[in-house]
């Protein structure tokens, strides 16, 4: 007797089915004027100078043949640059900076290089899924550490005190997706004393540290001295410089974890083409107005669509970082006869009534539940008319 194989390995069984693919299927059947605040995908393309550098570096036909792992030494060595102006904090560009080929890359490696079967890793919650899928799929255990409102989503020291001695990694993201929460130095320092004390990793993915609108700016958490010891943190230019079909984000931190980091990524891809490379280079040396103007887009956005809600009663709290406006549902939608998730349930009736997607909190872990997430990436006037006919559509429903 032949045997009858399953196509799809047993570890698929441990990862939910994707959720957003759900709500594309919908999107597919939602008429032509559908506004699409669903996917944090910038709307903008790069900045054409960043463009240009692109298309003088695929001249170089060294660029064209392999690129090595961890990146060219010239693109580490500008990321340390970067970071010793931006947050002045020093790195080794021979050990410690890994080029990627997005952020997301490098996220997967990283957890597949640290964590394994008996490993227990905190996750937040609600968090970019990416982590607690690759943390299942890595055949270690995920906690989800919850983000909480009263605690203005930034974790609660003494819970995570409680669970500190049974965790080798801590996987925090600030500015947070979807949260847009902002942590402190002050905060950074707490969790490093914490992973210093019971020895346990932190990841921080940083990749909204440009995206802020307010005077102070999101700090690394490799500025906490002694932070080297036990921290990776993961960046990208895909926000900051909206060249997220690019694919080019780099991690920084600790010698040790950024190797095992690449030991994965060594067997799995090549590294980022040469000539992207380049041109990130030019980003990082010469892209502080391109990230200022950024900046001004979607703080502009940012308060055109939530002046517009809260004109018609919906009181959210805009961002002080990221494109994302992150807010419970409204009254009136926070329950559902079925036991039906209640983020799915107004994502899906603000599609219907409104042509406008938002991604609904359940999307991003069960702490999400109750929130929905709208992203600021279509242009000023659809965002105003967006907020309008959801604004509407409440009225509506006050009557
Ligand atoms: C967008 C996003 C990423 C992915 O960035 P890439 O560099 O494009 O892979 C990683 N982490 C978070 C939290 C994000 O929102």
């Amino acid at each position: 007797m032949i045997q009858m194989h399953e196509p799809s390995a047993a570890r698929l069984g441990w990862i939910p089915p994707y959720l957003f693919q759900e709500l594309d299927d919908l999107k597919a059947h939602a008429g032509r004027d559908l506004i699409d605040l669903g996917e944090g995908s910038p709307d903008q393309p790069a900045p054409r100078p960043i463009s240009a550098a692109l298309t003088k570096a695929l001249k170089n036909t060294e660029n064209h043949r392999y690129p090595s792992y961890p990146g060219k030494l010239a693109a580490r060595a500008a990321v340390a640059s970067w970071y010793r102006r931006r947050f002045q904090v020093a790195l080794d560009p021979g050990t410690e900076v890994s080029m990627l080929v997005g952020s997301k890359e490098g996220v997967s490696h990283l957890i597949w290089g640290t964590c394994g079967p008996g490993d227990t890793v905190a996750v937040s919650d609600p968090g970019y899924p990416v982590y607690q899928n690759q943390v299942r799929l890595s055949g270690a255990t995920p906690i989800p550490v919850p983000l909480e409102e009263k605690n203005d989503f930034l974790v609660d020291l003494d819970w995570l005190a409680r669970i500190a001695p049974r965790i080798k990694l801590l996987c925090l993201n600030f500015p947070g997706n979807p949260t847009a929460a902002v942590a402190t130095l002050g905060f950074y320092r707490d969790v490093v004393a914490l992973a210093r004390k019971y020895g346990f990793f932190v990841v921080n993915d940083n990749v909204y540290s440009e995206l802020y609108f307010g005077k102070t700016r999101p700090p690394s958490i490799l500025e906490v001295p002694g932070a080297m010891e036990r921290c990776v943190e993961f960046h990208s230019l895909s926000k900051t410089f909206n060249m997220a079909g690019w694919r080019i984000g780099m991690a920084v931190g600790n010698a040790r974890l950024i190797k095992a980091l690449l030991k994965i990524k060594q067997n799995t891809d090549s590294g980022p083409f040469g000539a992207i490379q380049d041109a990130a280079v030019y980003a990082l040396q010469s892209g502080a107005k391109f990230a200022a103007a950024n900046r001004l887009m979607y703080k502009r956005r940012r308060d055109v669509f939530c002046g517009e809600l809260v004109r018609h009663g919906w009181e959210v709290t805009p961002p002080e970082a990221t494109f994302y406006v992150w807010t419970r549902v409204p009254p009136g939608y926070d329950s559902t006869p079925s036991g039906e998730s209640v983020s799915l349930n107004f994502t899906r009736q603000m599609l219907a009534s409104c042509r406008v997607m938002c991604a609904p909190g359940i999307g991003f872990g069960q702490g999400g539940e109750g929130f929905v997430r709208f992203a600021l990436v279509a242009p000023e006037k659809q965002l105003k008319n967006a907020a309008r006919r959801i604004g509407r559509r409440l009225a509506q429903n006050d009557e």
